[in-house]
């Protein structure tokens, strides 16, 4: 197929954001896309993407507008907080969304779950509840839910298949946030089921990308480690000391693969329920922190504290599922590690305290 002007210009948009050639970045836009890169979803459909200034809220209105969507509706939380049911019914009613991306929610790192579970569970489940329900109550075309690889058991058989839900005790560190997504997805099944209404709902692995939060000392583990050579690099030391044994394995997903699965999720005929996002492929922490080693600071040396918690073994998801429906992901870890520091270290609150460190 010949890509139209339009298209071209998208991909090389894409090109200069990521570091991608002509052909990985067309495969990107393409992905989930139907011939012509059209997102599958009608251009001038009123879209609501939750949680928009987040990473994955920012991957998917940056993803929508290069689609050239044209009603992409977004809300901060001073203006609705999800939290508050009648003010979201409110807004649904004036706002009257065609289509809606579940993605806000409390999200944090291992440390933030631990210190903090009861906001970890009230906050989300409030949110998941308001959402959903006046997604019904508003006739949504559909609504597409955000979980999380968290909800599977901690022994859970690796790879994890979507059956494995609710099958055996959960990973306590992180228990609070599990149990608020899992009532999550229930709550998009029970309203199928009961309603027939069209909600989906996906479980991404471990994302990164630009607007992570990198401010969190209990951070997820690429911007916590990001951060950790960054600082080392502008303090010149040469000793990075990373959390835990180094030995859980992890799985890495860039959120704009994320973003493309879920435009696809949200176009396809006729998406599963429940559906993991993964790439089916799994790293020791070690090797995470060494490839992010190599892209901030290449000639640092890595130390383990032990002391602070591994969290889950392991944990890879089963993306059988969304394979199936012709999603892969594009974006390998040493780019999307490369395209994120970039992001990283052009963002304000970085070249402010770049800034504050020199002058020390
Ligand atoms: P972020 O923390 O980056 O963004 C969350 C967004 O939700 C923010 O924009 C935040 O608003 C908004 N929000 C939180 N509380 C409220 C509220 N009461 N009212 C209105 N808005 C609110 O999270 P991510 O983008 O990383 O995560 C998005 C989804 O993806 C979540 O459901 C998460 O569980 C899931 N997920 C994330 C993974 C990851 O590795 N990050 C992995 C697997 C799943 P504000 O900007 O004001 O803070």
């Amino acid at each position: 197929m010949t890509d139209d002007k339009d298209f071209k210009r998208l991909v090389r948009a894409r090109m200069a954001e990521t570091g991608l050639s002509y052909t990985q970045a067309r495969a990107a836009l393409s992905a989930g896309t139907p011939a012509g890169g059209g997102g599958g979803l009608p251009r001038d459909a009123r879209i609501f993407v939750t949680g928009h200034r987040g990473l994955v809220g920012s991957a998917l209105v940056r993803r929508l507008e290069a689609l050239g969507h044209t009603r992409i509706l977004t809300a901060t939380r001073d203006q609705l907080d999800l939290r508050d049911q009648a003010a979201v019914n409110y807004w649904f009613r004036a706002n009257r969304p065609d289509y809606v991306f579940l993605v806000a929610g409390k999200v944090g790192g291992i440390m933030a779950n631990a210190a903090r579970p009861a906001e970890f569970l009230y906050d989300n489940m409030l949110i998941h509840g308001t959402v959903v329900h006046a997604s019904h109550e508003h006739g949504v075309s559909r609504l597409l839910y955000l979980g999380s690889s968290c909800v599977y058991p901690r022994q859970a058989r690796q790879p994890i298949t979507e059956d494995q839900l609710l099958a055996g005790p959960l990973e306590p560190t992180n228990e609070a946030y599990a149990i608020a997504k899992i009532a999550g997805i229930k709550l998009c099944q029970s309203y199928r089921s009961q309603y027939g209404d069209d909600f989906v709902a996906a479980m991404p692995t471990n994302l990164y990308g630009p607007n992570d939060n990198f401010d969190d000392v209990g951070g997820h583990l690429v911007p916590m480690l990001m951060r950790r050579f960054h600082e080392a690099k502008l303090a010149g030391a040469s000793t990075v000391e990373v959390w835990g044994t180094g030995t859980p394995r992890r799985e890495l997903l860039h959120v704009d693969d994320l973003a493309s699965a879920c435009l696809l999720l949200m176009a396809h005929d006729d998406p599963p329920d429940l559906v993991n996002v993964g790439t089916g492929v799994d790293h020791t922490v070690r090797e995470v922190a060494e490839a992010v080693r190599d892209v901030v600071r290449p000639d640092a040396t890595l130390t383990f504290d032990a002391t602070k918690p591994d969290g889950t073994p392991r944990k890879v998801l089963d993306a059988t599922r969304i394979q199936a429906l012709g999603w892969h992901p594009t974006i390998d870890l040493p780019t999307g590690l490369r395209s994120t520091y970039d992001w990283y270290r052009a963002a304000d609150r970085i070249r402010g305290h770049e800034r504050a460190t020199t002058a020390v």
